[in-house]
């Protein structure tokens, strides 16, 4: 069992108020807030070790170097991949599938090739495939869902023609929560002998993730959905396809010899690193990551599933409570609404009761013309929530559509 308490005390931003009330942060699926060690380190990199990294002698140099590639050990760790040579950090999960869209694109996709997504998919693992589209006549095949907001694997099994070149598709839907059988997905792919893209945004917070044993060839996700700084991101690709695919964009640190008349590139990972890196931003995901380790993942976890559960139990007692997503499978994550009040009403009214929630269409609106809705309201939870919270949240949702119906 955790101390929440005591994990609470490591977050200052929970300590907030919000127009007078304590802050209520459901809005994880978003972004997640960060322990009192992550800030340190972010400040101690600044205050101390600042310097560019790679190639300088100097020792600021060496040691913003050190921690910025055991940083890139250490998110190999935490994914089980077999070299830390594939993983490559980005921006965050959209620049690691724009990465692969355009590089993988690039290398394995022709005119009348396919690429099967889902209905689901966030707009960043859909809109990059789009951007092919201007280049390449790639066309899109879609997995639909059911009324419970799991994916078709019947049609999914039968969208396979002789021109699918790639499956790329969610872990955990940011809005549903439905957590997608993606060892069949995989599988299933394999099997016809083409690779998969994992969306791992939404899964990596709260499912533990072995991209070997999964056998995925590009598993994707963000830093600052588990509790690290923002603008870091991970791109896993399996060696054999990263070594194929051509650089994404071009400057320092990505190439081996320039010159005007020809340019050769760096080995992994550094082709597809060109610029200076975020190095004290992939210094404090390491941290993150020491700090989820030395939690318990599994524990969090626990807690956050028993959050879940309560929650939704506890929000059918609203009247005129609808919850889209109910799959068997889910992360912490509940889309709602309540009769025909608007959304965004409903959020601005749990906001003056300092409750942060999301609104809106998620970035997911083929999903929402597939429910038939404009958005929705969205709770999301962290290992950092309790059940007092929930019932402060339940007590609010109840206030707030009284007044408005
Ligand atoms: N995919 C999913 C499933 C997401 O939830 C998000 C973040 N909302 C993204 C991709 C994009 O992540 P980022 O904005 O960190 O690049």
């Amino acid at each position: 069992m955790l101390d929440i308490a005591a994990i609470r005390t490591q977050f200052p931003i929970l300590g907030r108020e919000i127009y007078g009330k304590p802050l209520i942060y459901l809005d994880n699926a978003a972004t997640s807030q960060h322990p009192q060690c992550v800030i340190e380190r972010i400040a101690d990199s600044y205050c101390r070790v600042n310097a560019n990294v790679h190639r300088g002698v100097h020792t600021l140099s060496q040691e913003a170097t050190n921690a910025h590639e055991n940083a890139r050990k250490r998110v190999q760790r935490f994914i089980n991949a077999r070299h830390s040579h594939e993983i490559i950090f980005t921006r965050g999960t959209t620049e690691a599938i724009n990465l692969v869209a355009h590089s993988f694109g690039e290398a394995f996709l022709h005119d009348g090739d396919e690429v099967i997504v889902t209905t689901m998919e966030h707009h960043s693992n859909i809109v990059p495939w789009q951007l092919l589209q201007s280049r390449k006549d790639i066309k899109l095949r879609v997995i639909p869902i059911n009324e419970r907001g799991e994916l078709d694997m019947e049609v999914f099994r039968n969208l396979f023609t002789e021109r699918t070149r790639l499956v790329s598709v969610m872990h955990a839907s940011n809005v549903l929560g439905t957590i997608n059988p993606i060892e069949e997905i995989i599988a299933c792919a394999h099997a016809h002998g083409v690779p998969v893209l994992i969306d791992g945004a939404q899964g990596v917070p709260h499912l533990a993730v072995d991209v070997q044993r999964l056998d995925a060839d590009f598993y994707v996700f963000s830093a600052h959905k588990v509790y690290g700084p923002t603008g870091i991101g991970v791109l896993y690709g399996k060696e054999k396809w990263l070594d194929a695919m051509p650089p994404y964009q071009g400057g320092g640190e990505m190439i081996a010899q320039v010159s005007f008349e020809r340019t050769t590139f760096n080995e992994l990972p550094y082709k597809f690193e060109a610029g200076t890196p975020d190095y004290v931003g992939t210094a404090a995901f390491a941290t993150a990551l020491d700090w989820i380790e030395a939690t318990g993942f599994e524990a969090m976890k626990a807690h956050e599933d028993d959050l879940l559960q309560y929650a939704t139990q506890r929000l059918y007692e609203i009247d005129g409570m609808r919850i889209l997503g109910t799959a068997d499978h889910k992360t912490p994550v509940i889309s709602f609404l309540v009769d025909n009040i608007h959304h965004y009403d409903m959020g601005m009214l749990l906001d003056k009761l300092g409750i942060a929630v999301r609104t809106g269409h998620h970035c997911a609106q083929p999903l929402m013309h597939t429910l038939g809705i404009e958005g929705t309201v969205r709770a999301s939870f962290a290992v950092y929530n309790t059940r007092e919270e929930i019932d402060a949240f339940v007590a609010a949702v109840n206030r707030v559509s009284n007044m408005l119906r």
